[in-house]
């Protein structure tokens, strides 16, 4: 009885487990516990959302394998802008989970400057060349740049964006002066070109290398020889279809460097972003076609002189102004006191070549300076002429690209090039004082 009870409940306990019991299998059934099916390995995924969008699931806990799709979703006035924990570019995603993941969508706003080199504020997959967009420039910085001096780049970059128009995209990419900042700038800067598809990572850090160090070492060797010097540069990217903007340190936006005042830093960021403005014009054109819209017979008087005084204008427009970003030491003595600068400087310049005309200065002359200071000065004519201070980015640049130099020239101004370099040169032999009559008293 003990027996068959004890074999009952083997056969009852085999049956449950392999949901048979042979009865003529009973003298050889082991009281064996067969290994059950393997349980599901379960996996969690963890999806959310920062400010500026949603995301369509939030994750959950799911089987391995299981595949699932993620769309993140922008609110308006943002763009998506990648993902925290995964490379992909693209709002929506498809996952087939065999480990714990964790995902954050991110957003960014189209009403400010990003400084995420990994991320995107406008959609990748669209060329927005020559186009006014509605998406603001970007500006990425190497780790050794201080946050003031970051704060005040977007300042003015958002400031020359909102006055002269948004064209993109833009990158500025903004250096310290150690180099292994730089190199990781670098490296930011070519994977952002592998991403876009604009450049392999490995030709792209061999082919810019000296670029970046280069401009590392300007800020390192104007701080060690109190030079007070910053180059900004419009770098091209026509061929990857981005204004590609580089600067060295901005000694100026930091107030330990006394021998450049702030006005310096932004004039010259707000000069570099008017070159966007002109280039955008003509960005599609080749570039020799191109060259020749902006700068013909590489006279560059127009294209630095009007750079030059749309940033001088707006650096004293915006103090006049009261615009708070600008600290104590402001640029002094208003527009015209500047303006009389560059006179000087200029005819100063001008006489080192006095052999040129002043509308056939190259920047390969060693006057060159004579081009940016009195081109600021032709420029600051003819919008006095007209009586139109946007005159440029009204009708100039606009019909550069479709009517040529001379075609533009006559529609923004109403004459020809050649007759305005007759009356400028009349103007040039003016007292100072008669010349500065032309100049806004900002
Ligand atoms: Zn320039």
């Amino acid at each position: 009885m003990k027996f068959s009870l004890s074999l009952l409940s083997i056969c009852i306990l085999s049956f449950i487990l392999i949901y048979s019991c042979s009865t003529e299998e009973e003298e050889s059934v082991a009281p064996v516990v067969q290994t059950p099916e393997p349980i599901p390995v379960k996996y969690t995924l963890t999806v959310s959302a920062a400010e500026g969008g949603t995301v369509s699931s939030e994750g959950g806990t799911y089987d391995e394998g299981t595949e699932i799709e993620i769309i993140a979703t922008p609110n308006v006035g943002y763009v998506f802008g990648g993902w925290i924990g995964s490379n992909s570019t693209s709002a929506s995603i498809s996952l087939n989970l065999s480990a714990n993941i964790e995902l954050e969508a991110m957003f960014l706003s189209i009403n400010s400057i990003n400084n995420d080199p990994l991320l995107f504020n406008y959609d990748t997959s669209k060329s927005y060349i020559g186009e006014l967009v509605d998406f603001y420039p970007s500006a990425f910085f190497a780790s050794d740049v201080p946050q003031y001096i970051r704060e005040s780049l977007n300042n003015a970059l958002k400031t020359a964006a909102d006055r002269y128009g948004k064209y993109g995209p833009v990158e500025f990419w903004s250096l310290g002066t150690e180099e292994a900042a730089a190199q990781e700038l670098l490296n930011l800067y070519c994977e952002r070109r592998d991403h876009l598809n604009h450049s392999d990572k490995q030709s792209c850090l061999i082919g810019m290398e000296d670029n970046f160090m280069d401009r590392a070492k300007v800020g390192r060797d104007a701080i060690q020889n109190g030079e007070c010097r910053v180059d900004g540069s419009h770098s091209g990217g026509f061929q990857w279809g981005f204004h590609d903007m580089r600067t060295t340190y901005l000694m100026g936006f930091d107030d330990s460097f006394d021998c450049r005042p702030f006005g310096d830093d932004y004039f010259t960021i707000v000069h570099e972003y008017f070159h966007v403005v002109q280039l955008a014009s003509v960005f599609n054109l080749e570039s020799e076609v191109r060259r020749n819209r902006v700068a013909p017979n590489d006279a560059i008087w127009m294209i630095e002189g009007a750079a030059q005084y749309m940033g001088k204008y707006t650096v004293y427009k915006l103090q006049d102004e009261g615009i708070s970003i600008f600290p104590s030491n402001k640029w002094t003595g208003g527009l015209r006191n500047g303006m009389k600068d560059s006179m000087v400087d200029g005819k100063y310049h001008f006489n080192l070549c006095p052999d040129i005309e002043f509308s056939r200065i190259k920047g390969s002359d060693n006057c060159r300076q004579a081009a940016y200071s009195l081109g600021a000065w032709a420029v600051a004519y003819l919008i006095n002429k007209v009586g139109n201070q946007n005159i440029l980015t009204d009708t100039f640049y606009p019909n550069l690209s479709s009517l040529g130099f001379e075609g533009a020239f006559n529609l923004a101004f109403g004459y020809s090039s050649e007759e305005f370099y007759e009356e400028f040169d009349t103007f040039l032999k003016l007292p100072i004082e008669q010349q500065l009559e032309i100049i806004p008293d900002i």
